[in-house]
C-alpha cells in the first residue's frame, strides 16, 4: 500500500479528527475499517500502539519532537505503517518545524504524518509545502443562500440588481450567520487554492475578503437593520477587489 508521507487537513476540529481516523482505521483495522475491533477502538481512544497522536497546549516544544525522533527511530516490519498525528498545525515555532522539515518528506519506511489545523494561518509555509493539502468542508451538503452569489465572484459591479434581490428576501436577518458562515468558508477556501497554485495576489485577495465578512460576523446587524448591513457588506468587498485590481 502506498500512502503519501504527510498529510495536512483543514476544516473544523470535528472534521479533521474524523478524516485522521478514517485514515488509520483504513490502514490498521484488519477489517477495513470495521469501526468495531479492538484496532478500531484503540484508534477510537487514540492509543493504537502503530499512533502517535499530540495534542498540545501551546506550540510544540523541542522535547516532544525528540519524542517523536525515538518513535521514527524503531524499524518497522515490512508493510507495517506508524502514524503520528500532530493535532494543531498552526502550533509548529521555526525551530520545531525546521528539525521535522526533512522527515516530512521523507519519513522512515512505513511512517506517516497526519497534521491537522482549524485555520490555514498560521501554518507555516515550509510545513505546507511539504504536505498533501486537503480542506474539509464542513457544510457540503447545504443549499447556498440566495445571495451567496453576490459575493462569491470578483465583479461587484451590478449593485442595482443586488438592491433589487435584498428587497425580494423576508428572512434575511433570519439566515444572516448562515449567509456569512458560508462566504467565510467559500473565502477561506479559495485563499488555500490560491495559496497552493502559487498565485500569491488573488490569494491576498480572498483573505481579505474572508476578513471582511469575519469582521461583519463581528458586528451582527441591529434588528431591522440587515438590509443596510448587506449593502455595507457588498460595498466593501466592491471597494476591496476595486482597490486589488488597479
Ligand atoms: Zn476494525
Amino acid at each position: 500500500m502506498s500512502l503519501h508521507p504527510a498529510f495536512l487537513f483543514i476544516g473544523s476540529e470535528q472534521a479533521c479528527v474524523q478524516k485522521a481516523r478514517e485514515i488509520l482505521r483504513n490502514t490498521l483495522c484488519k477489517k477495513q475499517g470495521c469501526t468495531e475491533c479492538v484496532d478500531c477502538s484503540l484508534i477510537e481512544e487514540k492509543k493504537h500502539y502503530l499512533l502517535l497522536w499530540l495534542t498540545p497546549d501551546n506550540y510544540y516544544t523541542l522535547s516532544q519532537i525528540e519524542v517523536v525522533f525515538k518513535v521514527l527511530a524503531f524499524a518497522l516490519q515490512p508493510n507495517e505503517h506508524f502514524f503520528i498525528v500532530f493535532e494543531r498545525a498552526d502550533l509548529f515555532n521555526q525551530a520545531t518545524a525546521n528539525s521535522l522539515l526533512k522527515v516530512l518528506e521523507e519519513p522512515p519506511r512505513g511512517y506517516h504524518f497526519i497534521l491537522l489545523a482549524q485555520r490555514a494561518e498560521g501554518i507555516l509555509p515550509t510545513i505546507w509545502s511539504r504536505c498533501l493539502v486537503e480542506v474539509l468542508s464542513y457544510q457540503e451538503s447545504q443549499d447556498k443562500h440566495p445571495l451567496y452569489r453576490y459575493f462569491t465572484s470578483y465583479t461587484y459591479k451590478d449593485a442595482g440588481d443586488f438592491t433589487k434581490e435584498l428587497d425580494r428576501h423576508k428572512t434575511l436577518e433570519r439566515d444572516m450567520s448562515v449567509l456569512l458562515d458560508q462566504l467565510a468558508a467559500f473565502w477561506h477556501q479559495r485563499m488555500l487554492l490560491c495559496y497552493e497554485s502559487g498565485n500569491e495576489q488573488e490569494s491576498n485577495t480572498a483573505y481579505a475578503l474572508e476578513s471582511l465578512v469575519h469582521e461583519a460576523r463581528r458586528h451582527a446587524p441591529l434588528p431591522g437593520s440587515a438590509k443596510i448591513f448587506l449593502k455595507n457588506l457588498y460595498l466593501s468587498f466592491f471597494k476591496l477587489v476595486a482597490n486589488q485590481s488597479t
